[in-house]
């Protein structure tokens, strides 16, 4: 018998198993309180969780068309033109997906060859090296440097050589918080366009921003054909289990994604994505409320940590913020948190996970506050007992 072959592809090698499904494990071994995946424990608007009931009633329980429903399409388009000025056909500039996770694969895979690069920066959302490594190419990580998360252009330009394909700009970002100003915007679509690069944009927090404004890269001028710029359901309205995502692009682009979209879940999600249309046309102020309520548990979060002497720069957005343990005299974030269930039963991440740079980020936990009030009050309870 010839010997059997890895069962593993090569591709896959490496990739190891995602921090966020192993550490809410973890939490849920030990009775951890979860702070380390980023998902809501309390419910999204009524409206919105009404709508998917409602759509399940009357029977939209088929396979929705390959693109997404009509209805969430044009939403998506109404969308980018009310929030950005950014106008979208929705017949053909607009691919529904399974999340923003799927809009992420689709792209990379239908445009990246074997042999090609990926620029990201770093810290990164550990889907992009995965997706990346799946595809056959690789990556090279230019570093968001704390306190403010800003970044060298020259670095940036040194990690574009000519085998370069996408950049990939996650704003407002995961973990930092950070909201990329119009000026560093400014400075990667020159360099996208210098170097003929297709911008990928993940724009998941987009509605989630305390501080300051989210711009959309594809806004920019010469950016609008040479951008996707992802979304998705699961942040804006608490409800990360849906996975109803989207990608925005050119006719040409979104033509390519569909190609790897339709062979990966076809389609999915039929009555989320009517609900999901019905979130989208919520009014401004709803929406601003749902991030009002959310920067009320970072306060909280953040100004309980403060006080049990963590080093904390309240995040411009999302769902986490990263503290330097440094401060409490704790020098291995990954060591820190592998202890921290049976020290005082919370878990955070390592933000180490997110980096290549593994050096840049040793001090530095990751938590998220996207948690109710009595959770964050018992979670900021226990770190107090850290002795
Ligand atoms: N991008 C970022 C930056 C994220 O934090 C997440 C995590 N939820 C995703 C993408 C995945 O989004 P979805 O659940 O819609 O696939
Ligand atoms: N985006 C979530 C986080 O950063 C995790 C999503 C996942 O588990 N893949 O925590």
């Amino acid at each position: 018998m010839p010997e059997r072959r890895p069962l593993l592809s090569s591709r896959l090698e490496g990739l190891g198993t995602t921090i966020f499904a192993a550490m809410s494990a973890l939490a849920e071994a030990t009775g951890s309180i979860n702070l380390g995946q980023g998902f809501p424990d309390y419910e999204g608007p009524a409206e919105v969780l009404e709508a998917a009931r409602r759509a399940i009633a009357q029977g939209h329980n088929q396979y929705p068309p390959g693109r997404g429903i009509p209805e969430l399409r044009r939403a998506v388009a109404d969308h980018q033109r009310r929030y950005y000025g950014i106008e979208l056909d929705p017949a053909s500039q607009v691919l529904v997906t399974a999340g923003a996770t799927e809009a992420i694969a689709a792209t990379v895979l239908a445009l990246c060859e074997p042999g090609d690069e990926v620029v990201l920066f770093e810290p990164y959302y550990d889907a992009y090296p995965a997706l990346t490594a799946m595809a056959g190419a690789t990556h090279r990580a230019v570093a968001l440097r704390a306190p403010d998360w800003s970044f060298d252009p020259d670095e940036l330009r040194r990690a574009i050589t000519e085998r370069s394909r996408l950049l990939v700009v996650n704003t407002p970002h995961n973990p930092t918080g950070k909201v990329f100003s119009r000026a560093e915007l400014q400075v990667v679509a020159a360099l996208c366009v210098e170097h003929d690069l297709i911008a990928v944009t993940d724009e998941v927090y987009e509605h989630l921003v305390f501080d300051g404004e989210h711009l959309a890269l594809s806004s920019l001028p010469g950016m609008a054909e040479r951008t996707v710029t992802i979304s998705s359901a699961g942040k804006t309205f608490s409800v990360t289990g849906w996975k109803i995502g989207w990608a925005c692009a050119s006719p040409a682009l979104i033509n390519a994604v569909q190609t790897a979209k339709q062979f990966l879940t076809y389609a999915s999600g039929t009555p989320l994505q009517h609900a999901v249309a019905a979130g989208l046309a919520l009014p401004d102020e709803r929406i601003a409320a749902l991030r009002d309520d959310l920067r009320i548990r970072r306060d909280l979060f953040c100004d309980g940590l403060r006080e049990l002497g963590h080093e904390v720069a309240p995040p411009a957005s999302g769902y986490f913020v990263v503290t330097d343990i440094g401060a409490l005299g704790e020098h291995d974030a990954a060591a820190f948190c592998e202890a921290l269930p049976g020290r005082c039963g919370v878990v955070g991440i390592p933000t180490e996970v997110f980096y290549d740079h593994k050096e840049l980020a040793r001090d530095l936990v990751r938590w998220a506050y996207c948690k109710s009030t009595a959770t964050l009050e018992e979670a900021l309870a226990r770190l107090a007992k850290l002795g």
